[in-house]
Protein backbone atom coordinates (compact mmCIF):
# COMPACT_ATOMS: atom_id res chain seq x y z
CA UNK A 1 0.00 0.00 0.00
CA UNK A 2 1.46 4.01 -0.99
CA UNK A 3 1.36 5.99 1.77
CA UNK A 4 -0.01 8.78 2.41
CA UNK A 5 1.52 11.89 0.23
CA UNK A 6 1.30 14.36 2.58
CA UNK A 7 3.51 12.36 5.42
CA UNK A 8 6.38 15.28 5.12
CA UNK A 9 3.89 18.06 5.35
CA UNK A 10 1.20 16.83 7.98
CA UNK A 11 1.52 18.01 11.38
CA UNK A 12 -0.73 15.27 12.83
CA UNK A 13 1.97 12.52 11.18
CA UNK A 14 4.61 14.17 13.44
CA UNK A 15 2.59 13.64 16.41
CA UNK A 16 1.24 10.40 15.36
CA UNK A 17 5.56 9.55 14.99
CA UNK A 18 6.60 11.34 18.88
CA UNK A 19 3.84 9.38 20.59
CA UNK A 20 3.39 5.93 20.90
CA UNK A 21 -0.19 5.87 21.94
CA UNK A 22 -1.10 7.65 18.68
CA UNK A 23 0.72 5.10 16.56
CA UNK A 24 -2.45 3.15 15.36
CA UNK A 25 -3.25 5.87 13.40
CA UNK A 26 0.09 6.05 11.50
CA UNK A 27 -0.66 2.49 10.81
CA UNK A 28 -4.51 2.81 10.13
CA UNK A 29 -4.20 5.81 7.93
CA UNK A 30 -1.03 7.27 7.08
CA UNK A 31 1.15 4.41 5.84
CA UNK A 32 -2.02 2.40 5.20
CA UNK A 33 -5.38 3.69 3.41
CA UNK A 34 -5.18 7.22 3.53
CA UNK A 35 -7.86 7.68 1.55
CA UNK A 36 -10.26 7.29 4.07
CA UNK A 37 -8.19 9.87 6.29
CA UNK A 38 -10.84 12.78 6.46
CA UNK A 39 -7.65 15.25 6.76
CA UNK A 40 -6.59 13.71 3.29
CA UNK A 41 -9.93 14.40 1.47
CA UNK A 42 -10.30 17.76 3.22
CA UNK A 43 -7.03 18.43 1.32
CA UNK A 44 -7.60 17.13 -1.69
CA UNK A 45 -11.29 19.08 -1.88
CA UNK A 46 -8.58 21.98 -1.24
CA UNK A 47 -10.84 23.20 1.76
CA UNK A 48 -9.11 23.98 5.21
CA UNK A 49 -7.75 21.59 7.70
CA UNK A 50 -8.52 21.89 11.54
CA UNK A 51 -5.00 21.95 13.10
CA UNK A 52 -6.30 19.01 15.42
CA UNK A 53 -8.81 16.94 13.30
CA UNK A 54 -8.03 12.70 13.24
CA UNK A 55 -8.24 10.70 10.31
CA UNK A 56 -11.80 9.67 11.36
CA UNK A 57 -13.17 13.23 11.43
CA UNK A 58 -12.85 13.50 15.42
CA UNK A 59 -10.68 16.00 17.34
CA UNK A 60 -7.55 15.23 18.88
CA UNK A 61 -7.71 16.14 22.70
CA UNK A 62 -3.68 16.01 24.08
CA UNK A 63 -3.86 16.91 28.02
CA UNK A 64 -0.16 18.70 28.95
CA UNK A 65 1.68 16.36 30.95
CA UNK A 66 1.49 16.98 34.46
CA UNK A 67 4.90 19.08 35.77
CA UNK A 68 6.75 18.30 38.78
S1 LIG B 1 -3.16 12.11 9.10
FE1 LIG B 1 -4.14 11.85 7.11
S2 LIG B 1 -3.37 13.54 5.85
FE2 LIG B 1 -2.00 13.34 7.64
S3 LIG B 1 -0.34 12.01 6.89
FE3 LIG B 1 -1.88 10.71 7.92
S4 LIG B 1 -3.25 10.00 6.26
FE4 LIG B 1 -2.08 11.75 5.49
Amino acid sequence: MVSCPHISDCPLFAVFTMNSALAVWKTNYCGGDHSRCVRYQLTAEGKPVPQHLLPNGKVLHLTPLPTR
